[in-house]
């Protein structure tokens, strides 16, 4: 029994989420990409609707805050006309589909034999579904149009239980939260690679054999009162067949900055006010959400220096990683994020922090090399571990934990 509530599935807009400041109101970007029309709609729509703030979640979708029960009817007509709601809540609930945001291969990172005889898109029309893509501009598009429309024919499947569409020239989701993952192979072809295997299969025919590893899941007893994952089926020692391709080498997570395909701003801990939305979104380019709390400006040539954005890859505020915390969570047993602003400067280069409202750990489910959770005793200091790991010092105030800091100028703590 757990010291924290675990609720099994993600909000939607459809059906959002109460916390300490009201409605979440999660929007899940059609096949993960915002037009600038679409990203004004929805910067207009946090600040008539809600309270303004936006949070970018792990799962690259936008979160409305302080939505109420009856601002959301209205919220919902706003974002329909825009093309950004679902027909119904399961619909919505399926759609968790989180897209590569590269569509280009990386110049100066040598995609290895991703390029080559055989492997680029077979030209199937409209409507088909794509078995070997190309590594051309529009493959990653059209392959999360294809697997979107799949995702109607999915056998029923836990809240959680996600999809990645990783098919830039080497994989870059592999931390995000997903259950199966499209890559490509060392040799460029498409694979199917479930989550917490090494190995994938290879893809004939996106849509039908992404259903059919989903149907094998449910059928092998990867669902247990309603709840699972890929990851611990795969634990368990069971496997599908014919898992017999290694992905590209992954890359790390990137770093803000200019990119071949556009500008990737930085958001600390992941959260912007409307009035940055919208002046993104003036920009006129098309916006692609990411996992790593950037988003991607598709196209620009410059940096934007807008208000709310970081831009600089040394800003230490990059290394701390903090949950909504008190008082926005309803479960949270102390502040995070105005204590993170405080420790940020006194990190040391290369320190990073994870800093916990709560034993749950949702901002970093895994270990990291500090974390600090709130508890109702004061914070305590994990050190190699998880939020609920078994911590090294606790009871520790917040001035503690920023006197340490100073006066050791940021060694490990
Ligand atoms: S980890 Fe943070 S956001 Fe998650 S439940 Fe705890 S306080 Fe809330």
């Amino acid at each position: 029994m757990t010291a924290w509530e675990i609720k099994g599935w993600c909000p939607g807009a459809l059906r959002p989420m109460q916390s300490g400041d009201g409605l979440v109101v999660r929007i899940r970007p059609p096949q993960g990409r915002l037009t600038p029309e679409q990203a004004q709609a929805i910067a207009d729509a946090a600040e008539t609707h809600g309270n303004g703030i936006l949070d970018l979640s792990a799962r690259a979708n936008l979160q409305l805050r302080g939505v109420t029960e009856a601002s959301h009817p209205r919220l919902i007509d706003d974002l329909r006309h825009h093309g950004l709601i679902d027909p119904d809540i399961q619909t919505e609930s399926l759609r968790n589909l989180i897209v590569t945001p590269f569509r280009a291969p990386r110049p100066g990172l040598d995609p290895g034999p991703l390029v080559g005889p055989g492997t680029l898109d077979e030209g199937r029309g409209p409507g088909s579904s794509p078995g070997r893509g190309s590594l051309d501009a529009t493959a990653t598009d059209t392959l999360a149009a294809t697997l979107t429309a799949a995702l109607a024919r999915m056998p029923r499947l836990p809240g959680k239980f996600g999809f990645a569409l990783d098919t830039g020239p080497r994989p870059v989701l592999t931390e995000a939260s997903a259950d199966i993952r499209v890559e490509r192979s060392r040799d460029g072809r498409l694979i199917l690679r479930p989550d917490g295997h090494p190995l994938g299969q290879p893809v004939t025919d996106l849509a039908r054999d992404t259903i059919a590893i989903a149907e094998w899941f449910v059928a092998n007893g990867g669902i247990s009162n309603g709840r699972g994952r890929m990851a611990a089926l795969i634990a368990r020692g069971i496997v599908p067949p014919d898992c017999t391709l290694a992905p590209a080498e992954p890359l790390p997570a990137p770093a803000p900055g200019l990119h071949p395909d556009g500008a990737l701003v930085a958001l600390a801990f992941g959260q912007m006010q409307a009035a940055t939305l919208r002046a993104l979104a003036a920009l006129g380019h098309k916006i692609r959400p990411t996992p790593w709390r950037m988003l991607l400006i598709v196209g620009a040539t410059t940096l934007p220096k807008i208000a709310g954005l970081i831009i600089d890859p040394a800003d230490p505020m990059l290394r701390i990683t903090a949950c909504t915390g008190a008082p926005a969570c309803p479960q949270a047993r102390g502040d995070t994020r105005q204590l993170a602003r405080q420790i940020a400067p006194h990190l040391a280069p290369g320190q990073s922090l994870h800093l916990s409202g709560c034993a749950k750990g949702c901002a970093h489910p895994g270990p990291a090399p500090l974390t600090l959770t709130a508890t109702d005793k004061g914070y305590v200091l994990i050190r190699h571990g998880t939020a609920h790991d078994t911590p090294s010092l606790t009871g520790l105030s917040p001035q503690a934990i920023l006197n340490h800091l100073k006066a050791l100028h940021a060694p490990p703590l």
